[in-house]
């Protein structure tokens, strides 16, 4: 009599969530869309970049491409 193992037997604790980046929603950190809440958010990050909402907060300038050394 062989018996396969069961991965249902995990205890029904807390779920791990973590917060939704875009709408602060709830997200399963299991969630094929972790970091975001769904598909929708993911799109909206992506978004975000597309409109360069997420900007370096300053001007590169030349002198911080020059080595120190
Ligand atoms: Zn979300």
């Amino acid at each position: 009599m062989t018996k396969k193992p069961e991965q249902s037997e995990q205890p029904a604790g807390e779920s791990k969530t973590a917060q939704c980046p875009i709408c602060d929603g709830a997200v399963d950190v299991e969630s094929p869309n972790f970091p975001f809440c769904s598909g929708r958010c993911r799109l909206v990050d992506l978004g975000n970049w597309m409109k360069g909402d997420y900007t370096i907060s300053r001007e590169i300038k030349e002198s911080d491409f020059d080595d120190p050394a």
